[in-house]
């Protein structure tokens, strides 16, 4: 059976190895003669592959002891909401970066609640950069300041960390998390979506500052409040059982690359080949400022739209899908998120180069 290169934005690839090792103890995990998936969450076993599973979150990411981390349901789209609830305290106002796709959705939505203050947009080069610490224009007196250090859509991802003054940073990370090391303590919060770079869809990693907690709002539902969750271990009510057990075997499996240093280092190169190609032709184009060129996402254009139907196709046959750009982009976009083999890029690239050698 031969796995494909899967591209798609997600949900997205997983290691190949985390598979074989899930389908290994589908029937029977560690002796316990059941599924993961039967597992009452209470019981002695599932607790224990919860705990190590956040263990090792803790130990590949460096979150540091006053951060607690929930796992809960809901998408990062659930977070939108959630974040103006918990953490407007007695603040009126919000700032956002507007970025992208996703800092839209995110304003949109938090708009219900609290008032947003625009601190950088981009919307005018069409998103294709990021503002730069000097433009943001940031007020102190803000519950917290928002941002969505990848947009998924757009392939533009910051190069630096906000600087906020004491101000709590939230990060939409759910398509760059895991990437590469970060400094978790310049952050009040990191939300992710697990369908992109930590595991199956169905599962949401919430990272907080411990202070930040406690501080909803009386008409915060009980179930999208963090301090429900926090103070549960994140079993309130039934988490997202299986997903959670596969994305400890995700980080397992970071672990044994060397960690988020060693994922890093192939992520880099995976990106700076696919870059190297479509800087390297006129047939190709990405229009993302250099700087602002993410690593996980890569949305690209072929110099005649006409021919996008023929590169989709020719990359089916050599097993390389779901290549399609986002209807409001057009064009390509390859994600190469962690579980995307460096074969995989190579693979593309090579195909690029065949397809334009025979259609420029
Ligand atoms: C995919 C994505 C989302 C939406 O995630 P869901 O889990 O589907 O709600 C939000 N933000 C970013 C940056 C994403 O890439």
């Amino acid at each position: 059976m031969a796995r494909k290169f899967n591209f798609s934005a997600g949900p997205a690839m997983l290691p190949t190895a985390v598979i074989e090792r899930a389908q290994a103890e589908m029937l029977d995990w560690n002796g316990s003669g059941m599924s993961t998936m039967e597992m009452s969450h209470r019981g002695k076993e599932y607790m224990s592959i919860a705990a190590k599973a956040e263990a090792d979150l803790r130990d590949v990411m460096g979150i540091p002891d006053n951060y607690k981390v929930l796992f809960l349901q809901g998408g990062a789209s659930s977070q939108f909401a959630m974040i103006p609830l918990n953490l407007m305290g007695d603040k009126t106002s919000a700032d956002y970066i507007n970025t992208g796709m996703w800092s839209k959705k995110a304003i949109a939505e938090a708009k219900r609640y609290i008032t947003v203050n625009i601190a950088a947009d981009t919307s005018d080069n069409g998103f294709t950069s990021v503002p730069t610490q000097a433009e943001l224009k940031l007020d102190p007196n803000a519950a917290y300041v928002h941002y969505t250090p990848n947009e998924t859509i757009g392939g533009v991802e910051f190069d630096y960390i906000p600087e906020t003054n004491g101000v709590p940073l939230i990060a939409d990370m759910s398509s760059t998390i895991l990437s590469r090391p970060i400094d978790v303590s310049r952050f009040g919060m990191i939300y992710a979506g697990a369908q992109k770079n930590i595991g199956p869809a169905g599962l949401t990693i919430v990272i907080i500052r411990d202070d930040l907690l406690g501080k909803a709002t009386d008409i915060c539902p009980t179930m999208f409040n963090y301090a429900t969750h926090a103070d549960n271990d994140s079993m309130y009510n039934t988490p997202a059982t299986y997903s959670w057990y596969m994305a400890g075997l995700v980080f397992e499996w970071l672990k044994g690359l060397g960690g988020l240093e060693g994922m890093a280092a192939i992520n880099k190169r995976k990106a700076e080949k696919l870059y190297a190609v479509i800087d390297g032709s006129d047939f190709y184009a990405n229009p993302v400022a250099i700087n602002a060129r993410s690593w996980m996402n890569v949305p690209f254009t072929l110099a005649d739209a006409e021919l996008d139907a023929a590169f989709l196709k020719g990359a089916a046959e050599r097993g390389l899908v779901t290549l399609k750009g986002h209807r409001s982009v057009g064009g390509m976009r390859a994600s190469i998120y962690n579980a995307m083999p460096e074969a995989g890029v190579d693979a593309l690239v090579a195909y690029m180069q065949e397809f334009e050698a025979a259609n420029a």
